[in-house]
């Protein structure tokens, strides 16, 4: 059972290259939320820095992790593992923190069944087409073809888990999107009524498998 002081808990998930990292920067900026910042195997692009964007391990040093119990959730993406550092978030939500995690489907499934006890909402993040996705992809892992590639054809694959989030919302306009999330985010821990239109969603899922 949450206290009224506790911090939330708000996951975004998406397709690679959906806007999920830049959006999270943002909520955290302007919302005030603290990123779950994961450790990860994977190398860093050129801009990234080491215990902001992610903690840079090796996979000796995440496996040793994993023994050690570290983890609140963690899992294997493309070649790389991904986690999240339980004693961190636990640390911030009891201090009354916000926590925004930015983790694919499979560690959103471990951290429902974790079960906490801190309120959690889940956000699914859809990019407007194909082509675009393509598009944010390219400009932004320029130097690797073969990731580009890689990532677009785990794209058909990702989009199934939409189903298991509370919301879903289509990244076109960052601003709107943005303005979007914050609007469920703030239903969902004040208890408000709110609208949400599925049906939208579920249409442009079709659009985007075809
Ligand atoms: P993810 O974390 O989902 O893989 P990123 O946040 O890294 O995706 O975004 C992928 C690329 O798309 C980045 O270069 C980012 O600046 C850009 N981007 C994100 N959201 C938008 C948007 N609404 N419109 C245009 N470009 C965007
Ligand atoms: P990227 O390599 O583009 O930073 O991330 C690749 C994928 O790994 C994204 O879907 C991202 O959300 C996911 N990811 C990042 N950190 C974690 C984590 O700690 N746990 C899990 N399960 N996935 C993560």
């Amino acid at each position: 059972m949450s206290l009224a002081k506790d911090g939330i808990m708000v996951v975004l998930s998406s397709p690679s290259g959906a806007g999920k990292t830049t959006l999270v920067k943002k909520i955290s900026l302007e919302k005030n939320f603290k990123i779950s910042v994961s450790h990860t195997t994977r190398k860093p692009r050129t801009n990234e820095i080491d215990g902001k964007d992610y903690f840079f391990v090796n996979e000796e040093q995440f496996k040793d992790l994993i023994n050690k119990k570290e983890f609140l959730e963690y899992a294997q993406v493309f070649e790389n593992y991904y986690g999240s550092s339980k004693i961190r978030v636990i640390e911030n939500l009891k201090k009354g923190k916000n926590v925004i995690f930015d983790i694919d489907w499979q560690g959103t499934e471990q951290i429902k069944k974790y079960n906490l006890g801190f309120k959690l909402i889940t956000f699914f993040i859809l990019p407007p087409s194909k082509d675009e996705l393509f598009n944010r992809l390219r400009n932004r892992d320029m130097k690797d073809k073969n990731i580009v590639h890689k990532r677009m054809k785990q794209f058909n694959e990702d989009i199934n888990h939409w189903k298991n989030y509370d919301f879903v919302v289509i990244n076109d306009n960052l601003e709107t999107c943005y303005n979007e999330i914050v609007k469920f985010i703030d239903v969902k821990t004040n208890n408000l009524e709110h609208t949400y239109n599925k049906k939208k969603i579920e249409d442009h899922i079709i659009k985007l498998r075809n």
